[in-house]
């Protein structure tokens, strides 16, 4: 098999996967968007997946992200930073990323904006929660502690150049994807109150995704389920 027909029977399988987990709830499969997360495979499978009707892609670290932005330049894709921002690549991060999905300290917030700005561009901001609390794990995942979420939304919101979409958060390795999903949903409630504009969420992986999209995600971020295994530096 191609490489570009075992990603289109993947890509095929993944369809079917979000609507059945739709349709068990009830909700329009349209309104999920699926960002094909691309780290660690080549810019020719970027290539490809856009090819084959994917428009929005994810990376997670900013050296392989910045190379792989420039090599596809020429394809209309959206761009989501979905790992880690460094403060001092993040002005480097808001030149390519459409949108940042892991807000998780003010400091950031401020570093994003200034890049915007010298960009002259705009950068979309999902507010990264933290999980672990809701199932009462240990090793953290990354993301605010949710008493921490509001404040940094209000400042994403009142920063020029950055566009608050909503939160995102990672199940814990260890726990019930459903019970941190869950808890998601309600700091992702807290935020809309306050924020209507805000509807995004962020949530479930290759492994998760029925969890996440049960709880009410809108957007999954999926690698392995399309691409394939990674090796042991994804
Ligand atoms: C790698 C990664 C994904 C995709 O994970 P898969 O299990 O390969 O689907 C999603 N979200 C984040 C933040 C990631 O780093």
């Amino acid at each position: 098999m191609t490489r570009r027909a075992e990603v289109a029977a993947n890509l095929a399988r993944l369809r079917e996967r979000i609507e059945r987990a739709c349709a068990a709830v009830d909700r329009p499969a349209d309104d999920v968007r699926t960002i094909v997360v691309t780290k660690t495979f080549p810019a020719s499978d970027v290539r490809l997946l856009a090819e084959l009707g994917v428009r929005d892609v994810g990376e997670n670290r900013h050296q392989e992200a910045v190379a792989k932005h420039q090599e596809c330049r020429d394809l209309d894709l959206r761009w989501h930073f979905v790992g880690a921002v460094q403060s001092n690549k993040a002005a480097a991060v808001a030149s390519y990323a459409d949108v940042v999905h892991s807000i998780d300290r003010p400091k950031l917030v401020a570093a994003l904006d200034k890049g915007a700005h010298a960009a002259d561009r705009r950068v979309g901001c999902l507010v990264q929660v933290s999980l672990d609390q809701a199932t009462g794990t240990q090793q953290g995942r990354s993301g605010a502690d949710p008493d921490r979420v509001g404040a940094l939304a209000e400042l994403v919101s009142r920063a020029g150049r950055l566009d608050l979409l909503g939160v995102m958060g990672v199940a814990p390795l260890d726990g019930d994807p459903d019970k941190a999903f869950a808890r998601l949903a309600d700091v992702a409630a807290q935020v809309r109150a306050r924020f209507p504009a805000a509807t995004a969420i962020s949530a479930g992986m290759s492994g998760d995704l029925e969890a996440a999209l049960g709880r009410g995600a809108t957007h999954v971020r999926v690698g392995t389920a399309v691409l394939g295994a990674r090796g042991a530096k994804g």
